[in-house]
């Protein structure tokens, strides 16, 4: 697997060839806002690494797949999701088109915030 994929709109986003509202970068991880939110805070977690979804993962990304759950209630608390356990947030990995995965870099939907959402 190519480390980016010049077809690929999240590649483009992490390189900064298409614009999005940044929630964080390092040098392995890129999070922005989903430009469609279901819920007061929704933002989309990525490695920076062009990987397909979930079923091209390998054990060289376990310490990767790790960083980014570590990261994630971080970040969601940064975001404005409220404290577990009465707040707390949700975290979406959709992979494949019958797990409604649309785009195909691997990413992870962190959604949270006072409900009702507008889905899910
Ligand atoms: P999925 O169905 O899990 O592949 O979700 C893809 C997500 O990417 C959707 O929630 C879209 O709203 C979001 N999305 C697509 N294009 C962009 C973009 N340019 N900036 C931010 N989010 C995007
Ligand atoms: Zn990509």
């Amino acid at each position: 697997m190519t480390a980016h994929d010049p077809n690929c709109i999240f590649c483009k986003i992490i390189s900064g060839q298409i614009p999005s509202k940044k929630v964080y970068e390092d040098d392995d991880l890129f999070a922005f806002h989903d430009i469609h939110p279901w819920a007061p805070v929704h933002f989309l977690l990525v490695p920076k690494l062009h990987i397909a979804s979930m079923v091209h993962l390998g054990t060289e990304h376990e310490r990767l797949m790790g960083r980014l759950m570590v990261l994630a209630p971080k970040l969601a608390a940064e975001q404005g999701c409220n404290p577990y356990p009465e707040g707390g947030f949700r975290m979406v990995c959709n992979t494949g088109t019958e797990g409604g995965q649309e785009v195909h870099h691997l990413h992870v939907h962190v959604m949270g915030g006072p409900r009702p959402w507008l889905r899910g």
